[in-house]
């Protein structure tokens, strides 16, 4: 397992062919007509039939042998701490764990597991500033963590948020998980976490564990925040009147996360669809938590509301990609010449009774990975994870 720096050294060409199946991550063209994939540096630079394609001088070849190409998984609500240990559950190496299920890029929800975590509005400025630089220094397993995500407290003043942004930080931890508890403060300081380019997001519902608090739809639709955190509770959710009040007051991001309420989930993708706005829904897994780590948490995600929720499979996997990259502006999660070379190969599980691997997922089934790769870079094989997958591909030059 390898701690890698953010880029490969020289210059690299991958190309991956014989791909069976590509889902683009957009939900406007969620199939794409291709079976080649060109990655050079890192990013994508064409898609296409191999005939049509360069492919020369390619310093990785990987043979598909007919297997689903999918944007990189990425998880939008996780806690993490330092490097790829989380105190919370007493666990090491989840992240790497989380790449076997796909995973290739985390956004941080507030790093709250931090054993002492400083609440002054010093100590938690510098917490930020160090965790964001920790992530991006130490990928674990290749994996993009975009961490340093301060949780606000009642003193904070607007220069706070400047000084943080100058400083790197892009985010801000759930609203609610400090002392900022109310409407009125929460829609200030989002404003000018807004106003300084810091996505916000808020944890909604009922307490998660002993000495978090409630938060109800009206302090969620005064604050405002980019993204509704976990609208499907973490753990509690609010009443389904409430969600669908959130749903429809305002535009903002819903976020449906693997530790929280299925029931709530599966009603907020009814009311999203309904509205026509599936475009807002995005995945996280809210781990580690209470609920543990779930290293295959976005793809349980993908498969019970394709399958309960009825909802095609390859619009599922927009939500855990596309949908996510366009709200986080990430540079992920959509197969685009430009996009960065993030991709999850996988099949259906064998034995699986769908005829192919999205009657699968919509029959409730998991997809079993064969391979995941970031930036452009093979970082796994088999996944020890998921289940084994019919077919899987192979590395058929370079390592
Ligand atoms: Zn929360």
């Amino acid at each position: 397992m390898a701690h890698d720096a953010p880029q490969a050294t020289g210059p690299s060409k991958l190309v991956i062919r014989n791909i069976g199946l590509l889902l683009s991550g957009a939900l406007e063209r969620p199939i794409l007509d291709a079976d080649t994939i060109v990655a050079e540096n890192g990013r994508i630079t064409a898609i296409g039939r191999f005939k049509d394609v360069n492919t020369e001088g390619a310093t990785t070849v990987v043979d598909a042998h007919g297997t689903t190409v999918a944007p990189g998984l990425i998880d939008s609500h996780v806690h993490p701490v330092a490097g790829d240990w989380t105190p919370r559950q007493n666990q090491i190496n989840w992240i790497d764990s989380y790449l076997h299920g796909g995973v290739t890029t985390m956004i941080s929800a507030g790093e709250v597991h931090m054993p002492g975590r400083p609440r002054d509005v010093v100590g938690l400025k510098a917490m930020a500033i160090f965790a964001q630089r920790a992530f991006w220094t130490l990928r674990p397993g290749g994996v993009k963590v975009h961490a340093g995500a301060p949780v606000i407290e009642c003193e904070m003043v607007e220069d706070d948020f400047k000084e943080l942004a100058a400083a790197g930080v892009k985010l801000l931890g759930e609203v609610g998980l400090g002392g900022v508890k109310d409407g009125p403060t929460a829609r200030k300081m989002v404003g000018w976490a807004r106003k300084y380019g810091i996505q916000s997001t808020i944890h909604t519902g009922g307490p998660s564990i002993p000495g978090s608090g409630l938060i109800d739809k009206d302090v969620v639709l005064e604050a405002d925040t980019d993204v509704v955190g976990h609208i499907n509770g973490g753990h509690t959710a609010l009443p389904d009147d409430q969600i669908r009040c959130i749903c429809e007051g305002c535009k903002r991001g819903l976020e449906l996360v693997h530790n929280g309420n299925e029931r709530s989930a599966l009603f907020t993708l009814r009311i999203a669809r309904e509205m026509g706005d599936l475009n807002r829904v995005i995945l996280g897994t809210d781990a580690p938590a209470g609920s543990g780590v779930q290293p295959l948490g976005i793809l349980r995600m993908v498969s019970m509301l394709s399958s309960l929720g009825d909802l095609p499979a390859e619009l599922a996997f927009c939500l855990a990609t596309g949908n996510t990259a366009r709200m986080r502006e990430l540079d992920c999660g959509i197969i685009e010449v430009g996009r960065s070379a993030d991709f999850v190969l996988m099949d259906k599980a064998q034995h699986s009774p769908g005829k192919n691997i999205l009657e699968s997922v919509q029959l409730g089934d998991l997809p079993g990975i064969g391979m995941t790769i970031i930036d452009g870079i093979v970082r796994t094989q088999r996944s020890r994870n998921t289940p084994p997958a019919g077919k899987v591909p192979e590395i058929v030059i370079g390592h």
